[in-house]
């Protein structure tokens, strides 16, 4: 067994493919949601099989047979990576045109499979098929609708490999046009310039999806922390995060507090209490107008951050979600039963969300005090005590 600078340069690169798959399966493990990471696993593990293919054929005596298959196996790298980008950057792909193209290309190849490995017509044939699966993902990742830096950097070094894949007949040419190398030696120098040239490109290409997939993991992860899982709003911690971030006055913030909800659960079950919950999450996600923002702060406890609002803005909508919960969710209890909730609403001063918090809270338990099922505004110069917007059916005027 001769071992020369291209097996070298091609054991490398098999040694290369390796860790990608392990930090591809890696990356797998931590998010099994993440599907499309197994496309690339299998797209990693073709190109894998077309390096191997390509060591074989430089040590065994089947030359041909394993040429060919280094071509077919490098094709279905190029569709496992298509299948990829279909969920991971939103691109369309027709698997009947790629399959189609994988189907000609393979049967040319084979068709030239008795050519030489350096053989223009086999090489222009096969850098073709290749070339034209590469244009096409590059086309369909230019192409998503809001397509942006990831999608164009991905397209960027698609290009590249097909660029180098293209490169090939090229390299031929010019290493036949160098007279004082034996054809032994124009073969070897023909290997290692187009395997060096063509591992570049992959790796970059790899080393680019597996940033991709662990900053979509990070993301993933950190959405996660700051989401309630129970109501799909933004649990505290990211209700406040986000809300520190972008509020410029004029603000206001709404707390709101589920009335009685401890008899809610020890009347009809923890089960029933918890779809109330859920049911006043998704009322305050379908009432409260983008771009404010509601969040669950815990328990039967929700917040309403709103800008560009003065506090008479906030009252308008507390009272108007006060009266969606005590009608809207009037069939998520037996009959002679209502949910009602009570609210507490305040400015976002120059204290900031912090101090707005605490007002507000201040205001929701006066609600409670007068009597539930109201809404109070929270007046820092009276110690707390602002006016309320009562209760009850159909009396709306205010009280307090
Ligand atoms: P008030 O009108 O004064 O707010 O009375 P309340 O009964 O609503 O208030 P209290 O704070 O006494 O009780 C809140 C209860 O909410 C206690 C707790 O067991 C329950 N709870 C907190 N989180 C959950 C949850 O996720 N699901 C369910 N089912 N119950 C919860
Ligand atoms: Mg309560
Ligand atoms: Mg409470």
């Amino acid at each position: 067994m001769d071992f020369n600078d291209t097996s070298i340069a091609t054991l490398f690169g098999i040694v290369f493919g390796l860790i990608f798959v392990g930090l591809f399966l890696g990356g797998y493990a931590l998010d099994r949601k993440a599907r499309y990471v197994l496309w690339y696993l299998a797209g990693a593990l073709a190109l894998i099989a077309s390096g191997l293919s390509y060591l074989l054929s430089m040590v065994t005596p089947h030359t041909k047979v394993f040429i060919a298959l280094v071509e077919i196996g490098q094709s279905l790298g190029l569709i496992g990576l298509a299948y990829g980008f279909v969920s991971a950057f939103s691109i369309r792909v027709s698997a009947s045109f790629l399959w189609t193209v994988f189907v000609a290309g393979a049967g040319l190849t084979i068709a030239f499979s008795g050519h030489t490995e350096m053989s223009t017509a086999r090489l222009v044939t096969v850098s073709a098929w290749h070339a034209i699966v590469a244009t096409y993902l590059v086309i369909q990742l230019l192409r998503v609708p809001h397509a942006t830096f990831k999608h164009h950097f991905i397209a960027a070094l698609v290009a590249l490999t097909g660029l180098a894949i293209m490169a090939r007949p090229l390299v031929a040419v010019l290493v036949r046009m160098d007279a004082s190398l034996s054809p032994a030696e124009q073969l070897e120098t023909y290997g290692l310039v187009v395997s060096t040239i063509y591992l570049t490109a992959v790796f970059g290409l790899a080393a680019a999806i597996f940033f991709h997939v662990m900053s979509e993991l990070v993301t993933a992860y950190r959405n996660a922390s700051l989401t309630d899982s129970m109501t799909g709003l933004l649990n505290r911690r990211g209700f406040v995060e986000t809300v520190e971030r972008i509020t410029t006055p004029p603000a206001a913030i709404i707390m709101l507090d589920i009335d009685r909800f401890k008899s809610i659960n020890d009347r009809f079950g923890h089960e029933v209490g918890d779809r109330v919950i859920t049911a006043v999450g998704t009322l305050l996600d379908r009432n409260v107008p983008a771009p404010h923002l509601a969040g669950r702060l815990g328990g039967e406890e929700f917040a309403v951050a709103l800008w560009r609002s003065e506090a008479s803005t906030a009252v308008a909508l507390a009272q108007s979600l006060r009266v969606a919960i005590e009608y809207e969710l009037a069939d998520q209890l037996p009959v002679e039963h209502t949910v009602t909730a009570s609210f507490g609403v305040a400015p976002i001063g120059a204290g900031g969300l912090r101090t707005a918090l605490l007002q507000a809270d201040q205001a929701l338990y006066q609600a409670k005090q007068n009597g539930r099922n109201r809404v109070c505004l929270a007046d820092p110069k009276n110690a707390g005590q602002g006016p309320c917007i009562a209760s009850g059916k159909s009396s709306i005027g205010v009280s307090g």
